[in-house]
């Protein structure tokens, strides 16, 4: 059966990394680095990560800069949240939580983020900047999928890499990501048309269509490694996109839900922002 790929081990490792590097900034006579959190109105789910973000960025030794809109607040006054936070020295990243209420621009609010405090990764220039290979703030999921990876030592040179979803947050950085460590991408979504057959290919199998149980051993290649970022909240707990059960029975290695990409995203967050920070205060680490 499959080795487990625990996220939360390599969260916990990475974060206090991020703390240790807090440290030293502040050391080399930086300040510490401000997350700004984002949060417009009141879900539930959204409340609760942004609560965690906050909670594990003080942990590292971050400042909180958290900031509430309430969620009938207009574009003109979000974006000058925005404008204010980014002009701001003492914000190092701006982190704004979606989905905003459905009379916002999203979009609109994300581009006013400036590139160097973009620590999610999802302006339009970090994503340029990625797809060109060159160095930006990488979206955190996907980030945190290579950081699993690379501690598992999983090989991607070469490698089938199969990534089903194609969303700007997940799939499509991840197909970058992977690309770039010289693995051979195939992308898998909604339309295509045989996904079982075209996620048999891969070595290495990364699900993110948010789907519960789309992916079954029928679709997993004998010893692949599995990587499901899916999560749905059930009467039972939390589930992923993988059946988790009857995959790990065929793959060589899997990540559980929970406890394997989720514990990740929230990591690669915390190492954005010091990033950005140590950028921004011209103090290399
Ligand atoms: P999304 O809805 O934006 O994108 C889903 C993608 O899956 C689409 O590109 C679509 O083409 C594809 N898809 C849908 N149905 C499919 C099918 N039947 N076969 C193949 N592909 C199909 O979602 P997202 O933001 O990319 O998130 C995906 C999942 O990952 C969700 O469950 C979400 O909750 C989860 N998520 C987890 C984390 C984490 O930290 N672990 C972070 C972000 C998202």
């Amino acid at each position: 059966t499959a080795r487990i790929i625990d996220g939360s081990a390599v969260a916990k490792k990475v974060r206090e990394d991020v703390a240790g590097g807090v440290d030293r900034l502040v050391a080399a006579g930086g300040t510490p680095p401000g997350l700004a959190t984002i949060l417009i109105g009141d879900d539930p789910a959204s409340e609760v990560y942004v609560r965690s973000k906050r909670r594990l960025s003080v942990a590292a030794g971050m400042q909180d800069l958290h900031r509430h809109l309430p969620g009938d607040v207009d574009q003109e006054t979000a974006a000058a949240l925005v404008d204010e936070l980014a002009a701001d020295p003492a914000v190092s990243g701006i982190l704004l939580q979606l989905p905003t209420p459905g009379h916002l621009d999203s979009d609109a609010l994300l581009a006013r983020i400036p590139a160097e405090k973009d620590v999610d990764g999802l302006t339009t220039l970090n994503a340029g900047r990625l797809a060109q290979g060159r160095a930006a703030l990488r979206p955190c999921t996907p980030a945190g999928v290579m950081r699993l990876l690379e501690e598992y030592e999983v090989s991607l040179s070469g490698a089938e890499a199969v990534v089903v979803g194609r969303s700007v947050l997940v799939g499509k950085p991840m197909a970058q990501l992977l690309l770039a460590a010289h693995a051979t991408v195939t992308m898998a979504h909604s339309r295509t048309r045989d996904l079982a057959e075209v996620c048999r290919r891969a070595d290495v199998l990364v699900v993110a269509a948010g789907i519960p149980g789309l992916v079954g051993a029928d679709a997993v290649k004998p010893g692949a490694t599995v990587i499901d970022v899916g999560i749905h909240r059930g009467e039972d707990g939390l589930h992923g996109d993988v059946e988790f059960g009857p995959v790990s029975e065929v793959a060589g290695a899997i990540t559980p839900v929970p406890g394997g990409v989720g514990p990740m995203t929230i990591a690669m967050l915390l190492a954005n922002t010091l990033t950005a920070a140590r950028v921004q205060q011209g103090i290399a680490d």
